[in-house]
């Protein structure tokens, strides 16, 4: 009688699958996307999942038995397999770390999972005996160990138990608690029933004759309420040129009431009559992309900000779901992007999951099983990059928003993937389309587009046949040396934020820095303190007075005096969001100032807040760091602001002329989106910056034309491909000797396609030194057979002893 074996993955950087022995009914059971508990190690128990069943035993080692099968069906797909097997392959990292960032940690239980209860669980009467000594432990105490429920029960073999405990929501794996969000409310107006009927408004009226802004604050009221739809207290203030103070007065006579509706009810009540009618120039872009499709399974979407793509989008979503096939539409974060999903949900409700890895894991678990089961209520799935490890069996369509996103692409845990081009593998795994979006794609894409590997469609109109904003370029040169600065403003900019204010609109202003300053300096010595643990100096947070380190958090107070010489002749330079928003709160002292960055939207629903405070004009001007360019959708700004282009424009990386186009062109988008055309005012040293004439031009095809001249010449991507290699120690000698080996090893093998050793700007984060070597794979050269070359000179590398402590990570297509 022949052994059966089986073939795992194994949820730790192994390079190779693992085998054990199963029985026959086992293995007749067993299929592959099952997970099976198994011991690897030294006693250590993982959660595995079974990829072969065979009846080879294994040449090197003695196969164990498996613990125990947890799964009645698999819980993974055979193209999922496929696509994890392309993505550790092209990435260059182990099925294992595939494997761990795909599935919610609640399905990879091990014998370090500490376990909690669930306060919502009451019925103890579906459980079993043994489920319920592990429901009455967790009264008494606060967490489990798997090692202690393996006490508790007295067997080894608990998995299956802990599995059946979190199916039933018994209990949790937590990482993190998961707060139900509180929808805002808007303060609304309404007439006060007692002047309903003609005569006593006419009482009314005479009345207020004297009281001459509450009487326009009245008859401004019933012109708005001719259009039906609910007034807005701010609305009402506006339009009748009142303060909130003449509204109060009202309502304190008894003229109005004040009441309140969530903000998501309000859009969901207008918009019930299904997908918005497209524009002519829309309806032809959604004509041009289903021909694409007929012949290009990929098909790039360029359309300027505001041209409304995401209308043509749902468009093609709503095709697809009459077909029966998922969707998948991938945004580059789920927390700036609010705004579209409440767009979606609007249209799709009930069709829509939203997989979000702030979600509790619970309700991971329950995305990942309506996916798999092909549920209606998870038939388009909205997620970020890590959606497209979800187990999609039938997809039709995949929609990738703001392709030119540098956050799809993952840096740091392995695998090191860009959820773009993985969901470009996923589709052609699916047989399924997708359309990639942007009004300023990568060069990559684009370059792609051009050369006919993807099919191409434009929308050069905003939608409403609105005019792109007019942008003006401020030399501060210029403004310094005539003193027409008033601290990090220059007049020019100041009067455009007056104007704008006046006429009640808002404005956006971005600086890509957080915090006051980056630098503080001793004016007598010289010196600025430093962090500690990083080679980098720290930057001052004024409204907390700490200095804080951006790369590893560490904080201190400000000190009073410099720690070197010891006089109090401290200083700052350069400036970031928190002292924009102080100067602006003196220039602007009647206003409301708002700042969006990654200090003032930690908490779960930070951004949220401060989206909508914006939305409901309760901040007149928002001062914001990059997540002001994550297509945000607001219909009263106005103004645009960039206080300082030049810090994007001298970044030394190859992508940064292309970054910055797209980031200044994507701020710049939130200008004027629905009423009249938008202002954008960018300061800058440089005005002359082809950079920045071709943003004030709205050049991307210029901009994309000579930056492909300059990768072309210095072999940078899209031409070359590049390999990224990081070694990391403690220990500076270490990792020095290491690279420096590393370096001629690879040089032996690829020649001058190998750049550096270097240092990155910061050689030393959490006292870790790091160094770079970046491999360059020219246009003809296999991507294989470097990857397999590149894998050899590892190997070696790792079998020298002194080198096995160091980090070594291998980064494709780095960003
Ligand atoms: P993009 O994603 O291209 O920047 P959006 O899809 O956000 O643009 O659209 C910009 C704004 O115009 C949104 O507020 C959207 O609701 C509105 N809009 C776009 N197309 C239409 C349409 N066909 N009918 C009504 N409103 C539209
Ligand atoms: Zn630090």
């Amino acid at each position: 009688m022949a052994a059966h074996y089986i073939d795992v993955i194994l949820p730790i950087p192994l390079q190779k699958t693992f085998t054990y022995k199963v029985n026959e009914s086992e293995a007749e059971f067993l299929q592959k996307g099952m997970r099976v508990a198994v011991e690897f190690g030294k006693s250590k128990v993982y959660t595995a999942l079974v990829v072969n069943i065979h009846t080879q035993a294994p040449q090197l080692y003695e196969a164990k038995d498996i613990h125990q099968i947890l799964d009645e069906k698999p819980i993974v797909s055979p193209q999922q397999l496929k696509h994890w097997q392309w993505i550790a392959s092209y990435y260059l990292c182990s099925l294992g770390d595939v494997y761990k960032a795909a599935l919610p940690s609640a399905f990879l239980l091990e014998s370090e999972t500490i376990l909690y209860k669930n306060e919502g669980f009451g019925d103890e009467s579906i459980l079993t005996d043994e489920e319920f000594l592990i429901f009455e432990a967790l009264q008494h105490q606060p967490q489990l160990s798997v090692h202690q429920v393996v006490d508790i029960l007295g067997k080894k073999k608990v998995l299956p138990i802990i599995n059946q405990l979190i199916q039933k929501l018994v209990i949790e794996v937590r990482e993190e608690i998961y707060e139900t969000y509180k929808p805002k409310m808007v303060k609304y107006v309404r007439l006060h029933v007692n002047y309903e009927n003609e005569s006593s408004l006419q009482v009314l009226l005479e009345e207020l004759s004297r009281a001459k802004k509450q009487r326009d604050a009245v008859l401004t009221y019933f012109q708005l309420k001719s259009t039906k739809k609910p007034i807005k207290a701010k609305d009402l203030e506006k339009k009748s040129n009142v303060s909130s103070s003449i509204l109060k007065a009202l309502v304190d006579k008894g003229v109005f009431e004040f009441y309140h509706l969530q903000t998501d009810r309000v859009a969901f009540k207008s918009n019930t009559n299904g997908l918005k009618q497209l524009n002519e120039y829309q309806q032809t872009a959604l004509k041009e992309i289903k021909e694409s499709f007929n012949s290009n399974d990929i098909t790039l979407l360029h359309g300027v900000t505001s041209s409304g793509k995401t209308e043509v989008y749902t468009q093609l979503i709503q095709d697809t779901l009459t077909t029966g096939k998922q969707v998948l539409f991938l945004l580059p974060e789920i927390a700036l992007t609010t705004q579209i999903i409440t767009r979606l949900e609007n249209y799709f409700g009930n069709n829509i999951a939203v997989f979000h890895s702030k979600y509790s894991v619970n309700e991971r678990v329950e995305v990942w099983n309506n996916v798999l089961q092909q549920k209606s209520k998870a038939q388009i799935v909205l997620g970020a990059r890590s959606s497209v490890f979800l187990p999609f069996s039938n997809l039709g369509l995949i929609v990738v928003d703001e392709e030119h996103e540098a956050s799809y692409k993952q840096y740091e845990p392995s695998p090191r993937y860009n959820a773009r081009d993985a969901a470009v593998v996923l589709a052609k795994l699916h047989g399924a389309k997708i359309l990639l979006g942007s009004a300023t794609p990568s060069l990559e894409s684009k370059f792609n587009a051009v050369n006919n590997k993807y099919g191409l469609v434009s929308l050069t109109r905003r939608h409403g046949n609105i005019q792109m904003p007019s942008i003006e370029l401020i030399d501060i040169k210029e403004k310094h040396r005539k003193k027409e600065m008033k601290g990090h403003f220059s007049d020019r900019l100041i009067s455009l934020i007056k104007d704008a204010l006046e006429e009640k609109e808002q404005v956006i202003l971005f600086q890509n820095r957080r915090g006051f300053s980056p630098i503080v300096e001793c004016t007598t010595c010289g010196t600025s303190p430093q962090c500690p643990n990083c080679d980098v100096s720290l930057t001052y947070h004024k409204y907390r007075g700490e200095l804080k380190c951006h790369y590893c958090h560490y904080q201190r107070a400000m000190p009073t005096s410099c720690g070197a010489c010891g006089n109090a002749t401290l200083d700052t330079k350069g400036f970031g969001t928190e002292q924009i928003e102080l100067e602006l709160k003196e220039l602007f002292p009647k206003h409301n100032i708002g700042r969006m960055d990654s200090d003032t939207t930690r908490g779960k629903f930070g951004y949220q807040k401060i989206i909508e405070a914006f939305e409901a004009q309760e901040i007149d001007v928002l001062v914001g760091t990059q997540m002001l360019s994550k297509g945000l959708d607001f219909n009263n700004v106005s103004l645009v602001g960039i206080l300082n282009a030049d810090a994007m424009l001298n970044f030394p990386d190859f992508r940064a002329h292309e970054r910055a186009y797209q980031l200044m062109t994507q701020v710049s988008g939130r200008a004027g989106r629905s009423k009249k055309q938008g202002k954008v005012a960018i300061q800058t040293y440089n005005p002359y910056h082809q950079i920045l004439q071709q943003v004030s031009t709205n050049s991307y095809e210029e901009m994309y034309k000579e930056q492909l001249q300059d990768r072309w010449q210095y072999h940078y991507p899209p031409y070359y491909r590049l390999i990224k290699i990081t070694l990391k120690h403690r220990d500076y000698t270490k990792v020095d000797s290491g690279i420096n080996w590393l370096a001629k090893a690879l040089q032996n093998v690829f020649h001058d396609n190998v750049l550096g050793p270097s240092a990155p700007a910061v050689s030393r984060i959490r006292n870790q030194y790091i160094k770079n070597l970046i491999i360059k794979i020219p246009p003809k050269q296999s991507l294989v057979k470097t990857k397999e070359q590149l894998q050899k000179v590892k190997n070696t590398f790792e079998a020298i002893k002194d080198f096995r402590p160091i980090r070594f990570i291998i980064d494709v297509d780095a960003y």
